[in-house]
């Protein structure tokens, strides 16, 4: 007896637990069903083969092993079709018809295999042994050729049709299990007419099993390390009862039989911890999966939030142009002479009119920095002279207040290469939130210079911002509630906008306040 004897038996033994993996993961389908009669059928060949190589020295048991090992041959066939069917999920009256008249031929053949019709006598060879063949048993050859052809046709006709490339994966793989089949099956039969070979060909059943099992578990949840952990477990289970069984003294069989007894609780735990483990992080994976669903959702809402708020925008835009314009007019006297209490109510129009009009052209810049499709233009652009501009703008708002404005200009030049028309909107911005955020006291802006740095500081002596609003008035829509107190007309965009504008320049913004009512200082530097 050499290694090569326990070749079938270790085959049979990994091919049995192939089946058993499949049978405890299993989803139910008729693929999983197909593969345990499959490993099945091929653990009983191997075992049995393993049985018959072992008793090589009688004919007698030889001759009931290999009865045996057809108990398992005899299903192939049918099987083996059923198999074909389940994989491509298509089963025609003609292919139910082949299918249920194989299980009539394996179950004939099963009843011959006791009489002498179908093997008879052993021939013995180098490395093993086996029962001859008779009538029936070329019978049996036909058939199984057949359906061999016809499950190749089958699946071949699958393949090529229109079919997922995943599927396509998988069904290279089940071709390369089967021919190995095809080949091990031919090689398998010929000790049965006198031609003996080689015992590593039953490793092939093996290896025909694992591309099987394989193919059939790699898109599933089935987990490498649970099966290898459950491979591993099973092995040392295997060790310790071959163990168990040459134990030649009393003592040693008591001490194999708590190792074994112990070894199979722990491998137990061991096997149900993994499992655990696999099935914690498949849940986890499917909650990311939801999460990142729900995520680009939400961007898709997003982006048609600001789709909408571009449109609207846009219709917008016309007729609060058509209102302004004809309030200035009407208050220039271009349609005549007004009386002095409707001048201030147009001029309360036109005021109102500037409102909505700077509101709308916030939602625009907004819609176009989400949308990355604001434009700047760059040049050469006199901060100190935009400044003054905003200044001389803002100075009756100021002066109706109550509050002094004032520009401080330290020396330097003040040249810088930004987009003019966006710099003095943000400037501005902030100039026009210092005189709306203060009740009274002054509001003033500096300019400074720190080597080629610009600095404008708008500083006020308004309402304040605590230390925890402070990170927070750079948010999209955000308002505090001192400000909206105040002023309830705001969309909470001016400060977010100047920020995207001063990221793009390179620049640097933020606020300084020691409080509420304590004023607030606003930082740009460029
Ligand atoms: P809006 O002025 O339209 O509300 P902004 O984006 O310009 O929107 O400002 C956001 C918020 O920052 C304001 O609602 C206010 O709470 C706060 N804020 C801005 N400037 C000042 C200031 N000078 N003093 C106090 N709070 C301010």
């Amino acid at each position: 007896m050499n290694i090569l004897t326990f070749l079938p038996l270790i085959s049979a033994l990994l091919v049995f637990f192939l089946g058993l993996v499949v049978s405890l993961h299993s989803n139910k389908k008729e693929v999983d069903f197909t593969f345990i009669l499959f490993s099945l059928a091929i653990s009983i060949w191997l075992f049995s083969t393993f049985m018959m190589f072992l008793n090589k020295g009688n004919v007698d048991l030889i001759l009931f092993w290999d009865k045996f090992v057809y108990v398992g041959v005899v299903f192939i066939p049918a099987i083996m079709y059923y198999f074909g069917l389940a994989f491509t999920e298509k089963k025609s009256e003609i292919d139910k018809i082949i299918l249920y008249l194989g299980y009539c031929l394996s179950t004939f053949f099963l009843i011959l295999i006791p009489t002498n019709l179908f093997i008879n006598e052993a021939f013995i060879y180098k490395w093993g042994a086996h029962a001859q063949a008779q009538a029936f048993h070329h019978i049996f050859l036909i058939y199984f050729t057949l359906y061999l052809i016809l499950w190749f046709i089958k699946v071949s006709k699958y393949y090529n049709s229109d079919i997922p490339e995943t599927k396509k994966k998988q069904t290279r793989l089940v071709f390369l299990a089967f021919f190995l089949l095809a080949i091990t099956g031919s090689l398998g039969f010929l000790p049965a007419y006198n031609i003996p070979i080689y015992s590593s060909t039953y490793l092939s059943g093996l290896i025909f099993t694992l591309i099987l099992a394989y193919a059939i578990l790699k898109h599933r949840l089935f987990n490498v390390k649970m099966i290898a952990t459950e491979l591993f477990v099973f092995i040392l289970w295997l060790v310790i009862l071959a163990k168990m069984f040459v134990a030649e003294t009393t003592k040693e069989l008591i001490m194999e039989s708590s190792i074994f007894v112990f070894m199979v609780i722990f491998g137990g735990l061991i096997i149900r911890s993994v499992i655990k483990e696999v099935k914690t992080r498949e849940e986890m994976e499917g909650m990311a999966e939801k999460l990142k669903r729900a995520n680009s959702k939400l961007q898709k809402l997003d982006e048609q939030k600001t789709e909408f708020i571009s449109l609207a925008s846009h219709q917008l835009r016309a007729p609060v142009t058509a209102i302004k314009g004809y309030a200035s007019l009407i208050t220039e006297g271009s349609f005549g002479d007004i009386t002095p209490k409707i001048n201030k109510v147009v001029k309360r129009i036109l005021q109102s009119g500037e409102t909505l009009s700077s509101t709308v052209n916030d939602f625009l810049n907004l819609s176009r920095i989400e949308r990355g499709k604001i434009e700047y233009i760059f040049s050469e652009t006199d901060i100190k002279k935009i400044t003054k501009e905003i200044i001389d703008r803002l100075k009756s708002t100021a002066k109706s207040k109550g509050i002094k404005l004032k520009l401080c200009v330290e020396k330097g030049d003040y040249i810088k290469k930004v987009d003019t028309e966006k710099i003095k909107h943000v400037i501005s911005n902030i100039t026009d939130n210092a005189i709306k955020y203060t009740l009274e006291g002054s509001v003033g802006i500096l300019l400074s210079k720190n080597k080629d740095k610009i600095l404008i500081e708008i500083s006020d002596s308004g309402i304040g911002i605590s230390e925890e609003d402070l990170p927070k008035i750079f948010e999209k829509f955000k308002r505090l509630e001192n400000a909206s107190k105040i002023d309830s007309n705001g969309t909470g965009l001016g400060l977010y906008l100047a920020k995207q504008i001063i990221l793009f320049h390179d620049g640097k913004i933020w606020a300084e306040s020691d409080g509420e009512n304590k004023g607030t200082s606003f930082f740009i530097e460029l």
